[in-house]
């Protein structure tokens, strides 16, 4: 087993805004990201440079006149290109001795981590991330490459195995092959670090196709893969339209694994794509996928009502409601449903709402257009399904604003209650005890996150029991799972559990061989 030299893992601490210094070193950020706006990014394919001419232009959700990036957009063609230039470089770059690999991935955070506000400045700028979700997404990135270099030093070299007499018995990890990479744009550092580091370092090559919504922030991340050492041909970052690109990567015979974050719809399809043999292929492709959420926290009769209100309005508005582990559902004993509706009613109504550069703002924009549209058509849908206790309050122009928005006395069978909505929506549902809160909770097909609002220790120990989610917690919120801590991943149309930040996570990139040699003879 190789030796562990690393030190002991820790969380990377967040900046503190509301320090002068940091707050100057911000706005300093912000002024030196904006300078770079309009830029245009070509693609790097096998070591050669290609502008194709197809442009993806990226905004600032929270400015849309404002152009972030504009990206050269590949084909289906250079898809497949990036795909044969990474399998033929996989001989090469798997054989680089795993401390290599490894001190590429801790240089890669050392970079990230002085590099900070600048790419704090990218997400709240490309992403409409508030300053404190910008750099809990960076700080995530660092953590990624921390515990990953440290989990490769786990699993490289030799694994312990049973010793049958007159053999020697080895067992060791090797490399897939071709992976690609393909994260949604809501952690458009934390996830697509993650998902790409742990393929790199565990020694497979890498096609990452980033979000349409979120190139610029993937391109300056391939800057710091660079500079970190990981060669070129390791690496391939292919902006392109899921659909025409993603197909071509996720059909390819020489494409041995496929690592996807994103919606359900699109992680199903990936799936079933993949699971056809194509010509020339010669393995099971394997598809890590994870998916969407519809989380909920259950409020107990004898729950603290202020601490699970403030956790609610946190989970439910943070980042505009578009995380994977978002609390879309408040599910609220009988006991306490009034008292917990009249206090957090004026709590999500005093939310400010505005540009995400601005620190004074709780609230940024969501992504797109299309993302606004989506969300006030559910909030639509929600005014006919439940009671509007909060929404509809003015928001600012220029950007894709959407109200913070509360609607009580859900039914369990309620759109709004059942399908994802990634968006600023809470639906709260009446229970008529713990029992039936439990019931309501898990009545979903998906399991992601949840949390449980309760001082009685039966009643935790019946959720921890039966509430089917992959991060269940207890009295405290159910977004902010920390890299360590809370390896992360969901049940049922959530994913596969992958477990992101888990001690098991790279094995997921990695094929086992056991080598057994006869001695004496
Ligand atoms: P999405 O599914 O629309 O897109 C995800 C990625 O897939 C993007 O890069 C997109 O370009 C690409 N894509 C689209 N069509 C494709 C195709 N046919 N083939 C290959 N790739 C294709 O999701 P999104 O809007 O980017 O992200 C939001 C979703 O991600 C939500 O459902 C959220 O819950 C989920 N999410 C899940 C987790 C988790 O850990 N479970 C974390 C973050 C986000």
């Amino acid at each position: 087993m190789a030796t562990a030299t690393l030190t002991e893992f820790r969380n990377e601490p967040y900046a503190d805004f509301s320090q002068p210094d940091n707050r100057r070193g911000m706005e300093e950020a912000l002024g030196q990201v904006r300078a770079q706006f309009g830029r245009e990014y070509p693609l790097h394919i096998g070591g050669e440079t290609i502008s194709t001419g197809d442009k993806l232009t990226s905004v600032n959700p929270s400015n849309t006149s404002e152009i972030v990036g504009v990206h050269h957009r590949a084909n289906a063609d250079l898809a497949r290109r990036a795909v044969e230039s990474a399998y033929a470089f996989f001989p090469q770059w798997s054989r680089t001795p795993a401390e290599e690999r490894i001190r590429m991935a801790l240089e890669a955070a050392r970079l990230l981590r002085v590099r900070k506000f600048e790419f704090d400045a990218w997400l709240v700028l490309e992403a409409g991330k508030t300053w404190p979700e910008a750099e809990a997404d960076v700080s995530e990135a660092i953590d990624f490459c921390e515990y990953y270099a440290r989990s490769m030093e786990r699993l490289a070299g030799p694994q312990p195995v049973v010793q049958l007499p007159g053999e020697k018995d080895e067992m060791v990890y090797i490399a897939l092959g071709v992976g690609v990479v393909i994260p949604p744009w809501n952690f458009p550092l934390a996830i697509l670090v993650g998902m790409t580091v742990a393929a790199l370092v565990t020694g497979n090559t890498v096609v990452l196709k980033p979000s349409s919504e979120t190139p610029t922030i993937a391109a300056k991340f391939a800057e710091v893969l660079r500079d970190a050492g990981f060669p070129d041909r390791a690496f391939t970052l292919l902006a392109g339209s899921g659909a025409a690109v993603g197909d071509t990567l996720v059909e390819h015979p020489k494409t041995r694994f496929v690592s996807f974050t994103g919606s359900r719809d699109v992680g199903l399809r990936i799936n079933e794509l993949a699971a056809k043999t194509q010509k020339g292929q010669v393995w099971i492709k394997r598809v890590i996928a994870e998916m969407g959420g519809k989380d909920a926290i259950i409020v107990d009769a004898d729950a603290d009502v202020d601490k699970a209100v403030d956790a609610v309005l946190a989970s439910a508005f943070g980042y505009q409601g578009q995380k994977c582990s978002a609390c879309s559902r408040a599910i609220v004993d009988a006991k306490v449903y009034d008292a917990f509706l009249e206090k957090l009613a004026p709590k999500a109504k005093a939310l400010k709402v505005g540009r995400s550069d601005d620190p004074g703002n709780y609230m940024g924009p969501v992504i797109s257009e299309g993302a606004r549209k989506t969300v006030v058509q559910y909030i639509e849908t929600g005014k006919k399904e439940g009671r509007l206790m909060v929404g509809d309050q003015p928001v600012p122009d220029g950007g894709y604003f959407v109200a913070p928005t509360v609607i009580a006395d859900v039914d369990s069978k309620a759109r709004i209650f059942q399908e994802e909505i990634f968006g600023p929506v809470l639906a709260v549902t009446k229970a008529k005890d713990f029992a039936h809160a439990l019931e309501l909770a898990n009545d979903s097909q998906y399991g992601l996150t949840g949390a449980v609002f309760s001082n009685n220790p039966e009643h935790l120990r019946r959720a921890k029991e039966s509430f089917h989610v992959g991060n269940l917690y207890f009295n405290r919120k159910c977004t902010g799972a920390m890299v360590g801590a809370h390896p992360f991943g969901g049940f049922n149309m959530s994913g596969t559990d992958s477990k992101a930040g888990g001690p098991d996570y790279l094995l997921l990139f990695l094929q086992a061989k056991s080598v057994a040699t006869k001695m004496g003879s």
